[in-house]
Parts: structure tokens; sequence; C-alpha cells
């Protein structure tokens, strides 16, 4: 299989972000720094949401001004660009998720860190080859087992109540752009992001 069939995928890239962003923009990486989540303290917190929440915007403004304001794509389905109200809306609900991812991440964190939750340090990873396979595996598996849960999950969330009261907001945007794709209500995001 040519190496540009695995690079050139959005699962390659979202693996390089979150892979770097682990390593250097971790408030808990590296050394004993983990056990700093064993209390809930803004000096570790605070950047766990500042970079979620900046990563968002830059990941999905940069989307937003190449192909929509610049120009760079066609109109998919409709010949006319997305109203600027929608795309605040859109804007809104996503930076709201990013907000929720980060305090299930603080969430795991400290369960981690006060051992109410099994976990392999960093040390540990690369202490013998049967972790090392283990941490390997569970890495490449990741994404399908993604990919498995979001289809039942979506397809939970399309059941009547839920798609009345939860989803719709999602599926308002009948001509995505990129800030609709994670536009969720924040039961929706929950059920998606607790995988
Ligand atoms: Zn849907």
């Amino acid at each position: 299989m040519p190496l540009k069939n695995f690079v050139c995928t959005l699962q390659f890239w979202w693996f390089f972000i979150a892979a770097a962003s682990f390593i250097y923009l971790n408030p808990l990486f590296g050394g004993d720094n983990f056990m700093k989540a064993e209390h809930f303290e803004a000096s570790w917190m605070a950047p766990i949401f500042m970079r979620n929440l900046g990563l968002t915007v830059v990941y999905y403004e940069f989307w937003h001004h190449t192909l929509y304001r610049m120009k760079l794509s066609d109109r998919k389905f409709k010949p006319r660009w997305p109203a600027p109200g929608v795309v605040m809306r859109n804007r809104f609900w996503t930076c709201m998720g990013a907000v929720q991812w980060s305090a299930w991440e603080i969430m795991y964190a400290h369960m981690f860190a006060t051992g109410r939750l099994p976990f392999m340090s960093d040390t540990a990873i690369t202490a013998s080859w049967d972790n090392l396979a283990r941490f390997v595996l569970w890495t490449l598996f990741t994404p399908i087992y993604r990919q498995v849960h979001f289809y039942f999950i979506h397809r939970l969330i399309h059941i009547r109540p839920l798609y009345k009261y939860v989803h719709s907001l999602h599926h308002k945007n009948t001509d995505p752009e990129p800030w609709s794709g994670l536009c969720m209500h924040p039961i929706g995001e929950c059920t998606i992001v607790l995988y």
C-alpha cells in the first residue's frame, strides 16, 4: 500500500494533531505531572480548556476562511453562502462542545490520578515490549472502535424524541459548512464524546 494512502487521510492528521497536543500542549504530560490531576486546580485545568477551545477555533476557522471567505471551494448543494447568523450559531455550539470535552478530559484525568480508573503511565509504555504492543494496538484500534460507536450512537439520536429535542439542532444545517459538523446539542455531544 503506498504511503500516501496512509498519510493523506483525515484520521492521520487528526492523530498527528492529537499526539502533538498531548505532548507539547499538555500540562499533565511528562514525569509526575499527571499526579497534579489528583486535585482540581486551575493551574492544570485552565490550560486544558484553553488548548481545546483554541485548537477548535483555529482548525475550524481555518477551513471557514479558506473555503468560504477566500472561496477556494465550490458550493456543494446551494449556490448561496450560509447566512452569518447560521455560522455564528454553529460556532457557538461547537465551542460549547469544546468546553464539554474539556470537562470530561479533566474528570478522566482526575479519575486516573486518584486510582479510580486503571491507566498506563507514560514511562510504563516503554518499560516492556508487552506494554508497548498494547499501547500501539489500542491506538490503532481506537479509530475503528470510534467509527462503530459513532454509527450506533448516531442511529440512537435519530429516534424521534431524541431527534426532536436534541439532535435536530445539528441537522438544522441543511447546507453544511465547516462549523456545522460539530454543531451539537450538549446532550447529543455527550453521547458522541463518551466512547
Ligand atoms: Zn444525524
